[in-house]
């Protein structure tokens, strides 16, 4: 578990959960765009950012004491796609609800994560 909690992995999950990884997969060609028509999009780190900085919540884990707490408590505060604070906000939803079907709304995509 130190090792774990020490590695900068972790760190980095910690910090930015799944999601983080859509600019760096966008940049790599391995973001499901357009239903894997194309495999990079361009739009993964400035979606990652608004996600980031205006609708993450907090960090959670699956357990009391999990040392990378990788999971996203996340919401939207106000406007059409409103939706209370809750868990479904990863990597593989919000490509689902974003690149996969090239929608650049990512207050719609939370909001999806939500109802799904
Ligand atoms: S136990 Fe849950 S929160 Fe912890 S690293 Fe695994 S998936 Fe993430």
């Amino acid at each position: 578990m130190d090792i774990i909690r020490d590695s900068e992995t972790a760190a980095g999950f910690k910090e930015h959960g799944t999601p983080g990884d859509m600019g760096p997969n966008d940049a790599a060609g391995d973001w499901p765009t357009k239903n894997w028509h194309s495999n990079s999009w361009g739009k993964g780190e400035e979606l990652y950012d608004k996600f980031f900085e205006q609708h993450l919540v907090k960090n959670n884990g699956c357990y009391r004491g999990c040392p990378i707490a990788c999971g996203r408590i996340a919401g939207v505060k106000a406007g059409k796609f409103q939706t209370p604070a809750h868990e479904g906000s990863e990597y593989e939803s919000l490509s689902a609800f974003t690149a996969f079907v090239l929608n650049e709304d990512i207050e719609a995509a939370i909001h999806s994560t939500y109802l799904g």
